[in-house]
């Protein structure tokens, strides 16, 4: 017996829960179950997290949630509590199968089944942003070496335990040299450890391309938080319904599983949707708490319930389905086809799906690193770059001195184009004088210096190497 929290969430939230709770204990699922409120009514109430201290204490008590879609109220202010969650509770890997079921589903992509694992922590989902200037703002993309190799050790020892062939990695390295650098080198460090499963790399452009083109040519893809958000959608989408995935969001403790659709307002209290988004949610969570043999059953029943053409609106297509159902009859249709498989579709075996065990990261000792300058960023209202350096060259005039100033990342000095557009950010880099070392208190000197002459630093970067390597990016033209 296996105690678990659910929140039936909002819309049609509650409607497709009791429907997932009555075929999963139907089959036999052993679960104890704790009720928890989230979403828009604990929002409204003034909660801006959607979610009371008490229910954050049930969930990690219990460690297993599965959770109906929930309403974000307009408005500003309310937290998403997706985001929350997964972050609270390290739940670092988003597992998405986005498979088609051809010919009972409509899809351009027939034998389309591929898995999306997203890492779901960091990214530019650390949601760090500024606003430095009148006219720039920015969000820090935050990637490090536990979060890539978590993730991309997951996705591997998934494909092992699933008998998949293949893991593909998408980023876009060729611009992002460090963070998404990271990823590709960390990909290609952890793929060497499973020479028996298919390894490879794809800039994220064209690799979207091709998946959205040619999804069979994929098996696992791993890759980082926005990207996976955005194409693990697009996948859902191309195998013809995004109301039929769900979706797994796995921590070394606790564990999160849901439909990815939202709680569809306009459908609730009519007993018209579909809930076979949350049922594939609740398959992957009784797989992860071993009760596999319950979700095969179950998965088996749901697959010929598609087969025998019992549909809920949203799949309904003359011609091909039988029957209209609503929720509560779509459910009692999978009750009664438990225990049989089905016949179109390959039957499935979950016998070696229990949750993965992976080893806990390991942090590797520190390499030697060297401070190789700085980078200063000036709110500055002026266009020519020459009369910006003139001023940053007259202040200080000890260890550090001026080397290139860019403008989003454009090299505007020295040699700049006049043709290039500038905005009133500029990163103004400091390097060592003939090459020598510098002191870290360089760094405040120079902020000093600015300060008394009136030019507006707005933030700074340190320049590192880490064992001799440059570890930070030159400026575009350099
Ligand atoms: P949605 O997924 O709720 O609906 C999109 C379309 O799909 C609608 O036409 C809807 O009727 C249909 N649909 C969705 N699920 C269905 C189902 N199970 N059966 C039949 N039809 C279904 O997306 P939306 O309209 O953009 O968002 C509605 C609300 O859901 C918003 O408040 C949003 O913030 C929230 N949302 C929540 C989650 C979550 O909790 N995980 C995810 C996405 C959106």
């Amino acid at each position: 017996m296996t105690t678990i929290t659910v929140a039936k969430g909002d819309g049609i939230g509650p409607e497709i829960m009791d429907a997932t709770l009555s075929i999963i204990l139907a089959a036999g699922a052993e679960l104890q179950i704790e009720e928890i409120e989230v979403g828009e009514k604990v929002y409204l109430a003034g909660n801006s997290a959607g979610i009371a201290a008490e229910s954050w204490d049930i969930i990690r008590k219990n460690k297993i949630f599965l959770k109906a879609p929930i309403t974000t109220p307009q408005g500003g202010g309310y937290k998403s509590l997706n985001v929350t969650t997964r972050k609270f509770l390290g739940l670092y890997s988003n597992v998405r199968p986005c498979r088609s079921l051809h010919p009972f589903i409509s899809t351009k992509h027939p034998v389309m089944d591929i898995v999306i694992i997203r890492e779901n922590e960091e990214d530019l989902y650390a949601g760090i942003e500024h606003q430095q200037t009148d006219e720039v703002v920015q969000c820090l993309k935050l990637i490090s070496r536990p979060g890539c190799e978590k993730i991309i050790r997951y996705a591997f020892e998934y494909a092992k335990q699933q008998n998949r062939k293949k893991v593909t990695c998408f980023t876009k390295d060729n611009i992002m040299k460090q963070t998404d650098g990271l990823f590709h080198k960390v990909f290609d460090e952890i793929a060497s450890e499973y020479p028996e499963i298919e390894n490879e790399h794809w800039i994220i452009d064209i690799g979207a391309a091709k998946m959205a083109d040619s999804p069979e040519a994929f098996d696992v893809i791993v890759m980082p938080n926005l990207y996976g958000d955005v194409l693990s959608d697009v996948a859902a989408q191309i195998t013809g319904s995004v109301g039929l995935a769900g979706s797994a969001n796995i921590g070394e403790s606790c564990a999160m599983f849901e439909a990815i659709h939202g709680s569809a307002p306009r459908r609730a209290g009519q007993d018209v949707a579909n809930p076979s988004g949350l049922l594939q949610g609740a398959i992957m969570m009784l797989n992860h708490i071993g009760q596999t043999a319950i979700a095969e059953k179950v998965q088996n029943a749901w697959l010929k319930t598609l087969e025998d053409g019992i549909h809920t609106y949203d799949i309904y297509k003359e011609g091909i389905s039988k029957e209209k159902v609503g929720t509560k009859a779509f459910a009692a249709a999978v009750i009664a086809n438990l225990g049989k498989t089905p016949s179109i579709f390959q039957p499935v075996n979950y016998a070696n799906n229990a949750a993965l065990s992976l080893p806990k990261y390991k942090r590797r000792s520190p390499a030697v690193k060297t401070l190789e300058g700085v980078d200063v960023f000036v709110h500055w209202n002026g266009h020519d770059a020459n009369e910006l350096a003139q001023q940053l060259k007259s202040i200080y005039k000890k260890e550090i001195q001026l080397s290139m100033i860019t403008n989003r990342g454009i090299k505007v000095w020295p040699d700049g184009f006049p043709e290039t557009f500038c905005t009133d950010h500029w990163r103004c880099r400091f390097k060592p004088i003939d090459g020598n070392q510098m002191s870290k208190s360089a760094i405040p000197s120079l902020l000093m210096a600015a300060n008394e002459n009136g030019i507006d630093i707005i933030k700074t970067e340190n320049l590192y190497a880490f064992d001799g390597k440059q570890a930070f990016s030159l400026g575009q033209g350099q």
